[in-house]
């Protein structure tokens, strides 16, 4: 099937959106173009070329999105200001944005270029690609399109855009931004949203107070997926997060070697607001901005929005049950039971500092590593009273990767294309990556986690 779009964005009002044209570029290079995705949206690559997905050929005019967000606290109202969706992709009832990031500026740009480096775009590709392997649910990357520019940021790159797919980019923030700046189109622009990811509530009685209730869930589902993982997103302002509980936004994001609830890699959280361990309590924080924004809805009934809150309140107990759900799959536990061993392990798993994702491997398989950690009489004696309840193989190997995307290899791809326009390392990485829980060679490379000093050394940057 060739692209076509159905878009339904644009009939809400023209506050929420703005009619973009993308930047004008004489030759635009396919990088990468991902077939798994395009089998998945029912195209066949063969209608898909670089000028069609790098916006110079347009089947109708595309759209950049209205929002606002909290970053690291403060409220701005922002927009896609590097951002351009082309239109809305229906597939086996199933609808997608395809978006492009880096294809220019916006009304919403500020003082930004507009534009993206091609490691940036390369980063978030194969970020995205290890989360959809990895079973979690975020935004896909359809293609990576050298513009054939330059960008200047920390150095001087090419340019690139990124053709992003999401089942929409619709976020906390776009609610933050129509209730403060078109407030009249609140209810429905809500309908629509609802209609759009939940329409099992369309008809329901209080569908207000169950939509923020399936919006919260459906987060919840997300970021105890990225603590399964050890995903650290680095930038969860609210404008980066989902209504619909998918991860986007691969920005500043890494992955957690040596354990710790601390881990921050972002140059500019300089206070840890979006450390490893924090992501429970922003989540939380995040879901009381988004509960504000829908305040106008209940205009008529107080009484409704406390049931609202009443819904937020219930947030540690559904997010601690679903984390311990989680964390007694990676220990292969199945029965009930078994809190006492199950700290002991997080409490040895604090204090060892031992590479999260191997750990749980050695656990399942003992001798797999090298490592004078797992030699220790503790982890010893935590792994026979595992033995006891649980360690059972078949959840273990369906629950904990293998392979993740190690921040080091990912940054020596990225360098090898940088220098030498040799893209075959980050290519033998996606391969790596196509099947995270695979069991391959266990001394394999990949598996291996950075030195200590590279990993307290590493930095991950916003907006390059
Ligand atoms: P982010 O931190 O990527 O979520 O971006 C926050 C805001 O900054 C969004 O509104 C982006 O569209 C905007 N932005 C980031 N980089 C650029 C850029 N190079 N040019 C224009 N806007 C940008
Ligand atoms: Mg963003």
């Amino acid at each position: 099937m060739p692209l076509s779009f159905d878009t339904t964005y644009k009939d809400l009002d023209s506050k929420l959106y703005s009619g973009v044209k993308p930047k004008d570029i004489d030759n635009p290079e396919m990088l990468l173009l991902n077939e798994e995705l395009c089998d998945d949206l029912g195209l066949h690559k063969e209608d898909l070329n670089s000028r069609i997905l790098s916006g110079q050929e347009l089947l109708e005019e595309p759209i950049a999105q209205a929002y606002a967000g909290h970053q690291f606290g403060r409220y701005t109202v922002l927009g896609d200001g590097r951002a351009m969706i082309l239109g809305e992709h229906v597939h086996d009832g199933s609808r997608y944005d395809i978006q492009l990031k880096g294809s220019g500026r916006t009304p919403y740009s500020r003082r930004g270029d507009g534009n993206a480096t091609v490691s940036s775009v390369l980063r978030e590709y194969i970020y995205s690609y290890a989360m959809q392997n990895l079973s979690v649910k975020t935004s896909r990357s359809l293609a990576v399109i050298e513009t054939g520019g330059s960008v200047r940021r920390r150095r001087i790159e090419p340019g690139a855009i990124l053709v992003r797919v999401m089942r929409s980019h619709i976020r906390y923030g776009t609610f933050q931004y129509v209730a403060s700046q078109a407030p009249e189109e609140l209810e429905e622009f809500t309908d629509y949203v609802i209609d759009r990811h939940y329409p099992h509530l369309n008809d329901k009685d209080g569908k207000y107070v169950d939509f923020f209730g399936e919006v919260m869930r459906s987060s919840i589902d997300m970021v105890v997926d990225w603590m399964r993982v050890g995903f650290i997103h680095g930038v969860m302002n609210t404008d980066n997060m989902s209504i619909d509980g998918e991860t986007f936004d691969y920005g500043p994001c890494a992955f957690v070697n040596y354990y710790d609830e601390d881990a921050v890699f972002s140059s500019v959280d300089k206070r840890g607001r979006y450390s490893f361990g924090n992501q429970k309590p922003i989540l939380k924080w995040n879901l009381g901005r988004f509960a504000e924004s829908l305040n106008p809805l209940f205009q008529e009934s107080s009484h409704a929005f406390a049931e609202l809150e009443a819904k937020l309140d219930d947030f540690e107990e559904i997010f601690d049950a679903k984390y311990d759900s989680m964390m007694r799959k990676k220990l292969g536990i199945k029965s009930d039971g078994g809190e006492e061993i199950v700290n002991e392990f997080l409490d040895w798993l604090r204090e060892s500092r031992a590479d999260y994702t191997n750990t749980f491997l050695e656990l399942e398989t003992p001798g797999c590593f090298d490592d004078p950690v797992y030699s220790s009489e503790d982890f010893k004696h935590i792994r026979n009273e595992l033995a006891g309840i649980g360690l059972d193989k078949k959840v273990m190997k369906k629950t904990n990767p293998r392979y993740i995307p190690r921040n080091y290899l990912i940054e020596e791809a990225l360098n090898e294309y940088l220098e030498k326009g040799d893209l075959s390392k980050f290519e033998e990485l996606l391969n790596v990556l196509k099947d995270p829980y695979g069991s391959k060679d266990p001394n394999s490379q990949f598996q291996q986690p950075p030195s200590e000093e590279f990993d307290s050394e590493y930095t991950t940057y916003c907006n390059t």
